[in-house]
């Protein structure tokens, strides 16, 4: 039995699943979380959805945003769970309890390289451009066409975690599989314009500042680093929440110098929220893991414990000896 064979089997088997997107929802954990839902919906079950963080303004138009809630109770009637676009168990954002894992069953559906294989079932594939992606064949599994608002989700999902096709991992089936989804009904345009290509004011200023303390490293390591700081009290000012994390890993990836970049907020609680991204061909993923976090080789993140300027020297020091060529599959978190 395929690990694809043994998802559909558990989710055809249920009648209740609990459906988990990660915190700092993005369009991929939430695109391919509520085309899970659209389908199960349509076979007659009952999914709940759950991310622990609101959704951005970029993501909360979308149909379905609505059904989202932040908490679900220990004694919640669900008879599965199912944990979206995250690597490890600490990604469902506490909403997995631990009293559910002996009675109820974890499907993790995902795409990190650095995931742990944490669920009963794990259907991980590193190599896919997008969780999106791989629940095409999910649904497609579960005998539902994928087709109108199902494709709009998912479409949403790989065109987010491929920043609008602009990764190493778009290749052309990925585009093939972007006009097949536009064919079935994808609304393209509305997702390019209502996510993609759409910054709330508050955060564009809060690009401002954080553009204002713009740093690039181009001597100290082996690689140029662009990087900047995003503290509390600038954080104050805007009234931007500690779970806005204003996308700005995505923002200064684009520094034309740099090979790989980090972004430091700090969180009202003392910690830093870290985003790293990288060229392609070096490799972010390692780093963050070995900080306790994960993602992918060209976008990680993790948060780590203040002062805010004595994360920013760690993660550098990490940044320049080790953003290296790309490296094997992480194995043992140090
Ligand atoms: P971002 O920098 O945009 O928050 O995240 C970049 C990538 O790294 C995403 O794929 C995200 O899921 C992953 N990521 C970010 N923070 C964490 C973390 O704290 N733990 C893990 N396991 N993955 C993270
Ligand atoms: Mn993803």
């Amino acid at each position: 039995m395929t690990m694809l064979s043994k998802a559909a089997a558990l989710l055809q088997g249920s009648d209740r699943p609990l459906l988990i997107a990660h915190p700092r929802p993005d369009g991929d954990t939430v695109g391919s979380t509520l085309a899970l839902r659209l389908a199960l919906s349509q076979l007659g079950k009952h999914p709940i959805v759950a991310c622990v963080h609101p959704l951005p303004d970029n993501l909360a138009y979308l149909p379905g945003a609505e059904a989202f809630v932040a908490e679900v109770p220990e004694t919640a009637d669900i008879d599965l769970v199912v944990a979206i676009d995250m690597s490890d168990l600490s990604r469902t954002g506490g909403i997995c309890r631990d009293s559910w894992r002996d009675r109820i069953p974890l499907l993790v559906i995902d795409h990190h390289e650095t995931n742990d294989q944490f669920g009963d079932v794990n259907l991980v594939r590193p190599s896919a451009a997008a969780t999106a992606l791989m629940m095409i064949d999910v649904i497609e599994a579960l005998g539902v066409m994928v087709a109108g608002e199902i494709a709009t989700h998912l479409l949403l999902g790989l065109l987010t975690d491929t920043r609008g096709l602009r990764t190493e991992t778009t290749t052309p089936a990925v585009l093939r599989t972007v006009s097949d989804l536009i064919e079935a009904g994808g609304d393209y345009l509305g997702v390019m314009q209502r996510t993609l290509d759409s910054v709330p004011y508050r955060k564009m200023r809060g690009w401002g500042i954080a553009l204002d303390r713009l740093q690039l490293d181009e001597d100290g390591g082996v690689v140029p680093i662009a990087w900047t700081t995003f503290p509390v009290a600038e954080k104050e000012a805007l009234g931007i929440s500690d779970h806005d994390d204003l996308d700005l890993g995505n923002l200064l990836s684009r520094v034309g110098e740099a090979k790989a970049i980090a972004t430091f907020i700090e969180m009202r609680d003392g910690t830093v929220k870290v985003s790293m991204r990288a060229r392609p061909g070096y490799n972010v993923a390692q780093i963050a893991y070995d900080l306790g976090g994960g993602g992918h080789r060209q976008a990680s993140g993790c948060t780590i414990d203040g002062p805010l300027d004595v994360a920013v020297d760690r993660v550098l020091a990490k940044l320049r000896t080790s953003v290296d060529p790309v490296g094997e599959r992480p194995t043992d978190r140090r």
